[in-house]
This record gives C-alpha cells, sequence and structure tokens, in this order.
C-alpha cells in the first residue's frame, strides 16, 4: 500500500505486479494495463459463487471491450492446483497472475486485504485508486453499465432504478416482448397458448414466477403454488400468476409448462432474451422466485416465494398490510402451542421462539421451506422447524404413527 503512489505513475509502480498470462498461457505485456480501469478478480474454480461470478464478470467484460471502454480484468488465483487455476482460467477472456507467481498473488492480497471470494477490486486508470472496494455486486446488479463503478456512477444507476421502479406498469414491464412479436403494442399476445392478452392482466394482482426445469426446489415450489392458485381461483381472487422462463433449452421450458395453469411467456432462451431482462430488472439471483406486481403496476414485493410458503393463499395479496396482519394471527395462534416438544427428527427438546425472542428466517429441518419468527428450535444444534411442522411430528414421534 505504501508504494502506491510513489514514482508518479504507471500499473507497475502502483501494483506488485511481475509478468501476466493469458487464458491460453502466452505472456501479457503490461503496457496493455495502462491508463485503464482494472480489475483485481480474486476467485478459486472450488467455490460456486466464483463460479457463478465469472460468466456475469465475463459478459460485462466483452460488453465493455466491444464498445472500446479501457477496462482490463487480472485474475488473481485462489485455486489450490495449476490444473484447476488453467481450467479456470480457459473460461475468462482476461489476463492472470501466473499461478506459480505466489509472492504477486500474496501481495495483491494483503495489499487489498481479501478475506472472502469472489472480490473484484476496482482500480482507477494506472492503479491510481481504488474506486470500489468490491464491485461483485454491481456486475451482478447492473452488468457493464456499472462502468466505470465509481460512487458517482453508482448513484446515477440507483437513481434511475428507482424511478424505473416508480413508474413501473405491466405493460412496460412486458414491453420487450411485444418488441419480439413485432412491437403491435396492447394487442398482441405474449403468452400463448392460450393467449392471454397482457390489458387482461392489468388491474390484478400479478405474480411473475422464475423458475425452471430441473431444479428441485422450483418443483417443490411449482406444485404449492398451482394449489394455491387453484384455491385463489376458486375463490375469484384477481389473482394471476406468469411464468418467466429460465430454462436454459426449449425442452426443459416445455416440461415446466406442463405442470403450470398459468400463462406464461413464450421460450426465448438465452442471455439478453425478455426473460433474462425481467431477472435483471428485479434482480432475482436465485429460483424459484416469485415477484409480486400490484393491481396498479408496481411491486408489492419480491418475497413472494417467502410468503407462500409461510401463509400459503392466506398471503394474498402479498401487501405489507395483510402479512402485519398474519404476523398477528399468527402471534395469536402461537398461545396454542406447547412451550417445549420433543420432535421426531431431532434427539433434544425444542422450544418454541419468536422474532422477539430470537426467532429470525430460518430454513424448515421438516420440511424443507423457509420459515420466519415463530419456530421450534433447539439453539445448540440450530435445528428449527414451524410451528406447525412440530405439531404434525408430535405424533409421528410416536413409534408407529406412520401407519
Ligand atoms: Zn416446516
Ligand atoms: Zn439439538
Amino acid at each position: 500500500m505504501e508504494e502506491a503512489q510513489e514514482s508518479g505513475g504507471g500499473i507497475r509502480s502502483a501494483l506488485p505486479l511481475g509478468s501476466l498470462i493469458s487464458p491460453s498461457g502466452n505472456e501479457v505485456e503490461l503496457p496493455e494495463l495502462e491508463g485503464k480501469t482494472i480489475g483485481l478478480y480474486f476467485a478459486a474454480n472450488w467455490y460456486p459463487k466464483c463460479e457463478a461470478f465469472t460468466p456475469a464478470l465475463a459478459a460485462a467484460y466483452r460488453q465493455l471491450r466491444g464498445r472500446g471502454a479501457g477496462f482490463e480484468v487480472v485474475f488473481v488465483s485462489c485455486d489450490e492446483d495449476r490444473p484447476s487455476f488453467e481450467r479456470f482460467h480457459r473460461a475468462m477472456p482476461w489476463p492472470a497472475v501466473p499461478f506459480g507467481d505466489i509472492p504477486c498473488k500474496k501481495s495483491l492480497s494483503d495489499m487489498f486485504q481479501v478475506e472472502g471470494i469472489p472480490r473484484l477490486v476496482v482500480l482507477a486508470p494506472d492503479g491510481a485508486e481504488v474506486v470500489c472496494s468490491d464491485a461483485v455486486e454491481l456486475v451482478h446488479r447492473y452488468g457493464d453499465p456499472a462502468f466505470p463503478f465509481t460512487p458517482a456512477r453508482v448513484a446515477e444507476l440507483e437513481a434511475a432504478e428507482r424511478s424505473k421502479f416508480a413508474s413501473q406498469t405491466l405493460d412496460k414491464l412486458f414491453s420487450v416482448s411485444h418488441v419480439k412479436n413485432g412491437g403491435d403494442q396492447q394487442v398482441v399476445s405474449v403468452l400463448p397458448p392460450p393467449s392471454v392478452p397482457i390489458a387482461s392482466l392489468v388491474g390484478k394482482t400479478v405474480g411473475l414466477y422464475f423458475s425452471a426445469d430441473g431444479c428441485e426446489p422450483c418443483v417443490k415450489f411449482t406444485e404449492r403454488l398451482a394449489a394455491i392458485y387453484g384455491n385463489l381461483k376458486r375463490r375469484s381472487a384477481e389473482f394471476e400468476v406468469v411464468y418467466i422462463p429460465m430454462d436454459k433449452e426449449e425442452g426443459g421450458y416445455e416440461r415446466s409448462r406442463g405442470d403450470m395453469p398459468w400463462p406464461a411467456l413464450p421460450y426465448d432462451g438465452g442471455e439478453g432474451a425478455p426473460s433474462r431482462e425481467l431477472a435483471r430488472y428485479f434482480d432475482v439471483r436465485e429460483i424459484p422466485t416469485l415477484v409480486v406486481i400490484g393491481p396498479d403496476g408496481k411491486t408489492v414485493t419480491r418475497e413472494g416465494r417467502n410468503l407462500v410458503n409461510l401463509y400459503f393463499d392466506m398471503a394474498f395479496p402479498f401487501t405489507e398490510e395483510q402479512v402485519r396482519r398474519l404476523q398477528e394471527l399468527e402471534d395469536e395462534r402461537a398461545k396454542g402451542y406447547s412451550p417445549s416438544l420433543r420432535h421426531a427428527g431431532h434427539r433434544h427438546e425444542l422450544s418454541v421462539v419468536s422474532e422477539k425472542s430470537g426467532g429470525g428466517p430460518y430454513v424448515c429441518c421438516e420440511c424443507d421451506e423457509q420459515g420466519f419468527g415463530w419456530a421450534y428450535q433447539c439453539i445448540a444444534c440450530g435445528y428449527e422447524i414451524h410451528l406447525r411442522c412440530g405439531r404434525d411430528g408430535e405424533d409421528g414421534g410416536a413409534v408407529g404413527a406412520e401407519q
């Protein structure tokens, strides 16, 4: 760090870099870094978050290079052996510190106090200063428009996002799909078959369901959502779900749709497609995700999945007010549960906790779904189950209760 400002410039005086190598193993000249914004990418192939982030960074990188932005990335490997390093590096379009240059990797990682990966330290041209100590989130969220990753740029993006959300309507959300169908606004149905005009969704509470074939939590959640959807339809609730496919191939899309009683966006495969744009817009990081849009076209919640898991069809219309009401109901109902119990799935006694007494978000060890607040918990082991799952299991705990 102490050398950073010395001798008036150049990447070499700012960073302890030796030679770099390209993904194909050739040496890269350091002058190629001069005058560019530089991202030092600390990552390792064995870590899933790095594997997930590399393609996102590569996509942004290609966009930026394509339009001539002065941006370069240097991979600083935390891989455990040379073959893994080489394999991982080949998936990247930028140079790396050679695997064997341990002093360089060590001093870079000390210099920027790298404790967790993936980490993307962004330096102003010639390494003059750190403009962003970790741009991983920014790249995930905004992609290449995040460049040059400065606080001013981030403030601009956030302001643009706020105004976009404030003026959001269903038509605008689906407009990307309109274009695809020839730009014949309002009339074109993008929800085949049978066609469901977007106009018919306006004024309803609409769940945008991001999911894909071959993902086990999605299959489970689809089943639950379908049951709730059926109940709400029978009650003539003003509710609709639209499948936003995250499928990687059309066969998977067809299989997903087979389990769904609601309309879907057409299969559009690949990056940049309308469904991916919606995922980016709502910052969808994992599937399944249920984003709920209110009758006015504004986002009600991105936590639809949690709410469905917690409250089933009672969650409708997913508003804060409804959630508060349900929490009060839950508090009331919790009084009917015994303060502690023995559960078949765990060898210690479990005690009731609430949000006020240490209960937070958790994944139920009985049914694998999320919970929040009220739970039966073993603090020592971190074992937690829904109150209702505890009650189901109370009898199940007795020998032979399986029938
Ligand atoms: Zn449960
Ligand atoms: Zn325990």
